[in-house]
């Protein structure tokens, strides 16, 4: 325990960094890459992990997105120009989504036809005889990361649901600060649009403040409201309160959940009515 604490305390952010008056004068520590993006293809999970930061276990949500919006996703970049780095797919478990090898084929074909370079990757737990059929069918383009998770409670995260909004520490906290995720992982596409991470969207479908872009952001306007999601949701995930990644073997192990107060209050109004979002 006490070599967690240290751990956790040796990650802490610079809080006057992260002030008001310190990101007025530096600007914010992390913005979001455009040249990446993660894509949320379902909340379902065969798993449900103490402390998912999708929340796949604390509320659970049969939402996904389509194989129409996926085309879409790509209607939009070939219209827009933009040449991803990288499109990673996950969820949730995304090989629980029936129609996920059908989605895959089409990030195929638009990399063959649009964008060759672009890595394609999906993340999966591997979990259970169904994930590994599915994974076995994968086309060769695309990479398979397979995290091998095992049980709800031998996992290695950050505690999400302990909200920096419900730390006295960041009073004058300014959450366009952001993470290393938006930077490292990108943008995240859920079935209710666009934001500056796919934790993010995760958030949102849980407080309903409803901030998914639905359209491909490319404009100053649209950045402004990527901010705009960074002030209003950021404040809520736990990845804030490090700011760097952690590598995984300094995270506790865990095992039992931890709420803070704004979180407990959201999963117990999601309970008694689940937000409704407008789709993408
Ligand atoms: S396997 Fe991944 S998506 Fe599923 S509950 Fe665990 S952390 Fe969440
Ligand atoms: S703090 Fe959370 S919501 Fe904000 S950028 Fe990082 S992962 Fe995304």
């Amino acid at each position: 325990m006490g070599q967690w604490m240290s751990s956790v305390r040796s990650h802490r952010r610079n809080l006057a960094r992260i002030s008001y008056p310190g990101t007025a004068i530096l600007g914010p520590e992390y913005q979001p890459s455009h040249e990446l993006i993660e894509i949320d293809v379902t909340y379902r999970c065969n798993l449900k992990c103490i402390g998912c930061n999708r929340s796949c276990r604390q509320a659970s949500d049969e939402t996904r997105l389509s194989p129409a919006q996926l085309g879409k996703f790509i209607d939009e970049s070939i219209t827009a120009g933009r040449i991803w780095k990288r499109i990673r797919v996950l969820g949730g478990e995304p090989t629980t989504h029936p129609d996920i090898l059908q989605m895959l084929g089409s990030l195929v074909e638009y990399k063959g036809r649009y964008n060759p370079e672009v890595q394609l990757e999906i993340v999966s737990n591997g979990f259970g005889e169904e994930a590994g059929a599915i994974i076995s069918n994968i086309p060769k383009e695309v990479i398979v990361t397979n995290t091998h998770k095992t049980s709800v409670t031998a996992n290695r995260f950050e505690d999400f649901n302990l909200a920096p909004q419900d730390d006295a520490r960041h009073a004058i906290t300014d959450f366009r600060n952001g993470c290393w995720i938006t930077e490292e992982c990108g943008l995240g596409l859920t079935p209710f649009g666009y934001y500056h991470c796919a934790v993010a969207g995760g958030i949102d479908r849980v407080v309903g403040y409803d901030l998914g872009l639905k359209h491909l952001p490319s404009t100053e306007r649209d950045y402004g409201a990527m901010t705009h999601q960074m002030r209003r949701l950021c404040r809520w995930c736990g990845h804030f309160q490090s700011g760097e990644k952690v590598h995984t073997r300094e995270r506790r192990l865990i095992s039992e959940l931890s709420y803070s107060s704004s979180w407990a209050e959201a999963y117990e109004q999601y309970k008694a009515q689940k937000p409704e979002l407008d789709m993408y």
